[in-house]
């Protein structure tokens, strides 16, 4: 079993630092609620690695939020409820449609600047978007846009304190089950207890448990991990949606070719030059990300390639460079230019739809925890997001928690926790090693395809890993690579679990969508195991 800390120690003999409100994590989630929560509390945020190290800032198509006179809160609503393939939350959908273009306002408030075409915003139109919905910045570089100008706000705002470079390793709890504040590892691998009213974590998703993907190297799942060892609900670890056109060219990384690029038009194409999409879905290039995910696999099987091209040679180069600064940059470095090349693209993991579940206010199980952005899950994205709604789904999430906290009356009593494993020995072997194992088990059985037996094998290959919580871990890659591991775990328990293919979760022994049985929310806690609870759960209670 995972154990309930990563680490031992004993909380009454480490430096204790007090504050009112911790956020962990520093991409849109934690900036934006740090400045929500700085309003009346003084905050500390901390960030494993810069401000500028997140999900947030490769964030290219957009956010989506009605604000076109053509477009209404029911069309964002559908396309939602569509694309999450019966398992969003409607109320907390609701939320996110409705609050979302006051979101938006706050963000230009704060600072941001979206692009804009004869004096309105620039609106473009994403897969599985009914509308043009999609704010964008600087072209295709709205994270960075918007990590720019809240991080400018943030390191000038006299409530909040930045600790970068500081890893939180573990939540810790009070007797009587609440949060009472988090286990920090300092730059100098000092540890120290982070106490306070309120804890959010903000540290994103774990597309690094899968060897191709477009999240950068800090995605490794903590919080997740974090939450599920303190006794929180995880909740549909299954979904995990694999990005259909990220770069796919020897020596580079698998860079994000936006949506956003055949949301304006560009086709793709087999080997062998043949558009393919009409194959697959009457939507063609536009369907939603796993069907052309799965399609382009099915394509690239066919013709035993590792990759298919994405052409937008159509648009004219003014346009192409005009629209996709980033993207035709980064393509250029290594020799392919978007205006007259087709570029190589294959699918990569992109997004983690499961993780810590909350209600409409961001509040876990545990009392004082709240979850924001991509670690939580909300009830937005059910099997599937809507692309351009993990931004959206930050900002509205993260002021209803602040608004939360405000509320919250001060924490009572003292708190000691303790952890004493007797681990004294270092983890054996390499661990960037091992993490690239993990990778490749999780690309080879729990991918774009699933089937019991490959999951099984999984199963039995990730649990080989358990030891590794015996040692004592310090070093920041040992941390995350047993919070991969436990992400990991949780994601093949789950797939396993599912026995149907529903939104994300393809299952090859289960390849239709089974409504009777499988309506439902995989749910996973640490004690009480794994389970199922009925979608439409989520209510407005404040
Ligand atoms: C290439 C790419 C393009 C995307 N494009 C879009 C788009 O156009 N529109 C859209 O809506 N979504 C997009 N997404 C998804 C979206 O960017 C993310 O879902 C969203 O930015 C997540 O924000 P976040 O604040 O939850 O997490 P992140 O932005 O990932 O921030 C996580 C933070 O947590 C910190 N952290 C993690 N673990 C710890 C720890 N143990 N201790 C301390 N700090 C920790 C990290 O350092 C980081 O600061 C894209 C994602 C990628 C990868």
């Amino acid at each position: 079993m995972i154990p309930r800390y990563l680490v031992d120690f004993d909380s009454s003999s480490l430096p204790l630092v007090e504050t009112d409100v911790i956020v962990v994590g520093a991409g849109i989630a934690g900036l934006y609620t740090a400045l929500e929560a700085g309003r009346n509390n003084r905050v500390v945020l901390i960030s494993k690695k810069s401000l500028f190290d997140s999900n947030t800032r490769y964030a290219q198509g957009g956010i989506a939020a009605v604000i076109s006179d053509e477009d209404s809160f029911e069309f964002h609503r559908q396309d939602t409820l569509i694309a999450g393939a019966g398992l969003c939350e409607p109320e907390a959908v609701d939320v996110l449609v409705r609050e979302g273009p006051d979101g938006v306002r706050s963000l230009i408030r704060y600072g941001t600047h979206f692009d804009e075409e004869d004096g309105h915003f620039a609106l473009t139109r994403e897969g599985a978007h009914s509308q043009r919905r999609i704010l964008h910045a600087k072209g295709d570089a709205t994270g960075f846009e918007i990590v720019r100008a809240l991080a400018e706000k943030v390191q000038n705002h006299p409530n909040v304190r930045i600790w970068n470079d500081h890893f939180a390793i573990d939540l810790i709890t009070a007797a009587n089950g609440e949060c009472a504040g988090v286990l920090v590892q300092r730059p100098d691998d000092s540890r120290v207890f982070v106490r306070g009213k309120a804890v959010v974590l903000c540290t994103g998703g774990g597309g690094q448990m899968y060897r191709y993907t477009t999240n950068p190297e800090i995605a490794t799942g903590d919080g997740v991990a974090m939450a599920y060892r303190a006794g929180a609900v995880i909740r549909d670890m299954e979904f995990f949606q694999f990005h259909p056109t990220a770069l796919s060219y020897p020596g580079a990384p698998r860079f994000l070719i936006s949506e956003a690029v055949r949301g304006e038009g560009a086709v793709l194409r087999n080997i062998r030059g043949e558009r393919f999409m009409e194959r697959y879905d009457p939507r063609l290039e536009l369907a939603p990300r796993d069907i052309v995910a799965r399609a382009i696999l099915s394509e690239m099987e066919q013709t035993g390639s590792t990759y298919v091209y994405i052409d937008i040679t159509h648009e004219s180069p003014e346009f192409i460079r005009q629209r996709f600064p980033s993207i035709y940059e980064y393509c250029l470095r290594y020799g392919l230019d978007m205006t007259t090349d087709w570029i190589p693209v294959a699918p990569a993991a992109h997004y983690m739809m499961g993780g810590v579940k909350t209600d409409l206010y961001g509040e876990t199980n545990i009392p004082r925890l709240f979850a924001c952005g991509e670690t939580s899950s909300t009830g937005v994205h059910g099997a599937n997001r809507l692309a351009s709604n993990s931004l959206s789904e930050a900002i509205v999430f993260g002021r209803r928690i602040a608004e939360r906290i405000g509320r919250l009356p001060p924490p009572s009593g003292d708190v000691r926790a303790v952890s004493a494993e007797g681990r004294h020995t270092p983890p054996a072997g390499k661990i960037a090693e091992r993490r690239l194992k993990l990778q490749k088990v999780m690309v080879r059985y729990a991918g774009l395809r699933r089937d019991r037996t490959g999951l099984k094998k999984a199963l039995d290959e990730l649990n080989r890993h358990l030891p590794v919580f015996r040692h004592q871990l310090r070093k920041r890659e040992e941390l995350e690579y047993a919070n991969l591991l436990t992400c990991a775990l949780l994601t093949v328990q789950s797939a396993l679990f599912r026995e149907e293919s529903r939104g994300a979760h393809y299952r090859t022994d289960f390849p239709e969508k089974d409504d009777r049985r499988w309506l439902k929310h995989t749910i996973i806690h640490r004690e009480l195991g794994i389970g199922e609870e009925a979608v439409g759960g989520v209510r407005e209670t404040v």
